[in-house]
């Protein structure tokens, strides 16, 4: 089979790219998936009353750059969803990112914002330069809403205690003195109104876009003779694991229906200490579905399965950089957040995309 472009991989990145390099270039491009759907990890479906379902977790949209919330646009209206989290600690729900109502509910106490800067000010460690996620924590809480709210979360979710992982996995996690409940505060947030799924098929409806579902590159790799060369699979799975496999951190999920109209008071409950899974999602509230009953899926995290999140540890991007090398004298480009072994979000990866020089 002979084509101009070959992507592996029909996630977000592959897709975006693929359209690109179709409308931009004129060339034709064929995307092999080896699910049975198109997606990737953004894959969404209806289940029997028209809920929309994120198969693999919770997906908010959102985002500051509006290059990359333009390109979308083309291919999907928006619901206007701002995204809230509650975290359930010692039996009480608490807003999450901490806010003023958090410290306050917590501590059983009636601060101003004022004595909430203050009140931390007292109990943070004082450390100027933060260098991994326990110091960027305590640095600004201290210890006792560090341990609450965040060390086994974390520890839960990377299976790596908390001093040993990089600042920037609680980057996105500010600390608020105010009574904003919102989880993301950027310009650009929403939930595609047909779905993920109905925005990416939409990026794919192009005559010179074809896709391959269900088909396992590596059983077919000499098969296809591509002039380029995009893989949004696992790079270490790419060169057959020469230098040994890449750690990533999986999750798998069970789905509950329940027969009430809502199941928690938002869409994602956090549970950081007592439970095997790391949080709660209903799906319903991304899209303010009404139904009789509901959808939830509990989040586990673990070391088997499929990957998902890139674990940043300084040995695993040095094995990822060795890996990369290769990429480089074999002209095969690396996307996306397995391609590329990075904890992006949604939108730097269409960033990523839409910023490639084709
Ligand atoms: N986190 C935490 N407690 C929480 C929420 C988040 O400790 O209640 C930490 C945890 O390390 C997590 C990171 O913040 O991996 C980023 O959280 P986010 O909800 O953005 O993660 P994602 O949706 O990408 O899994």
């Amino acid at each position: 089979m002979k084509v101009d472009n070959l992507i592996i991989g029909a996630g977000i990145a592959g897709i975006t790219l693929a359209r690109r390099i179709a409308e931009e270039k004129n060339e034709s491009v064929l995307l092999v998936e080896k699910r049975n759907h198109i997606g990737g990890y953004c894959y969404d479906y209806r289940d029997l009353e028209g809920i929309l379902i994120h198969k693999y977790g919770p997906h908010i949209f959102r985002t500051d750059n509006t290059k990359v919330y333009e390109f979308l646009s083309r291919f999907t209206d928006w619901y206007d969803y701002q995204h809230k989290v509650l975290t359930y600690v010692g039996g009480h729900y608490y807003p999450m990112p901490i806010n003023l109502d958090t410290v306050n509910n917590y501590l059983n106490t009636n601060y101003s914002s004022a004595d909430v800067i203050e009140y931390f000010d007292s109990t943070r460690v004082k450390i100027d330069a933060p260098k991994n996620v326990e110091e960027v924590i305590t640095s600004q809480v201290g210890k006792e809403f560090y341990n609450q709210f965040f060390k086994n979360y974390t520890e839960k979710q990377w299976g790596v205690d908390p001093s040993k992982l990089p600042p920037e996995i609680v980057a996105r996690i500010p600390i608020r003195a105010n009574r904003d409940d919102r989880y993301f505060s950027c310009r650009y947030q929403g939930i595609p109104i047909q779905g993920y799924t109905q925005m990416l098929q939409n990026m794919i409806d192009h005559k010179k876009i074809s896709v391959l579902l269900n088909y396992n590159f590596y059983n077919h790799r000499d098969e296809i003779d591509a002039v380029n060369v995009y893989c949004s699979a696992p790079i270490d799975e790419f060169y057959e694991y020469r230098f040994g496999s890449l750690p990533y951190r999986c999750v798998s999920f069970k789905f509950e229906r329940h027969n009430v109209e809502k199941y928690q008071p938002v869409s994602v409950v956090n549970y950081p200490n007592e439970n095997a899974y790391t949080r709660i999602t209903e799906f319903k509230y991304f899209t303010n579905h009404q139904s009789k009953n509901t959808v939830i899926a509990k989040e586990y995290p673990s070391g088997e399965g499929d990957p998902s999140y890139p674990i940043p540890l300084k040995e695993n991007i040095k094995l990822y950089e060795k890996y990369n090398e290769l990429a480089k004298e074999e002209s095969v480009t690396f996307i996306g957040r397995l391609g590329t072994y990075k904890y992006y979000s949604m939108d730097q990866i269409v960033d990523e995309m839409v910023e490639m020089k084709l």
